[in-house]
């Protein structure tokens, strides 16, 4: 396979650029792509062939925003693109609404509760919607701890099931 001249056959575009993006993983959750997780957030090609990708990471600082950088820029330079710029975009801040409905089920199956869709406003949802069990979809279950393995998830334990799970933070 002869990356060079597939890439000469296939002219470089917004939507080929987003098709290669859908394949690079969240490296903090390899199950799901960056785009699924709305951390793309758009894709400029310019007459001269220099691609422009904009990026939220799910936090400011989050560590891994070096290797999704990288990871981006050669998914790009891989289509033959002239140039590559990934700009980091951290106004508005990443919304665990953006994740698409495809990732949060595959996070649920993976026994990682998806975030409720907020609107908006976290406050809201912080105190009414309880985080349901990945595993038996109960929605009796208890916050142990607001800071899981990473700032973004949170650890519950199933009133029914007795499961602990970790539940992604609705940002
Ligand atoms: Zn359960």
């Amino acid at each position: 396979m002869d990356m060079q001249n597939e890439a000469v056959n296939q002219p470089v575009n917004a939507a080929v650029v987003w098709q290669a993006l859908a394949e690079v993983k969240d490296p903090e959750i390899p199950l799901v792509s960056l785009v699924e997780m709305g951390i793309v957030r758009d894709v400029a090609v310019a007459e001269d062939g220099t691609v422009t990708v904009q990026m939220t990471p799910t936090f400011s600082g989050c560590p891994a925003l070096e290797v999704m950088r990288r990871e981006i820029t050669e998914a790009v330079q891989g289509l033959g693109a002239a140039a590559v710029n990934v700009e980091m975009v951290l106004n508005p801040p990443w919304s665990s609404d953006w994740i698409s409905d495809e990732a949060r089920v595959k996070l649920n199956n993976f026994g990682l509760a998806p975030p409720p869709r907020h609107g908006g406003n976290v406050q809201t949802i912080l105190f009414w919607d309880a985080a349901a069990c990945p595993r038996c979809g109960s929605t009796r279950t208890t916050l142990q701890n607001s800071f899981g393995p990473t700032l973004c998830r949170a650890i519950y334990t199933c009133n029914d099931c007795q499961e602990p799970f970790e539940q992604f933070k609705p940002l």
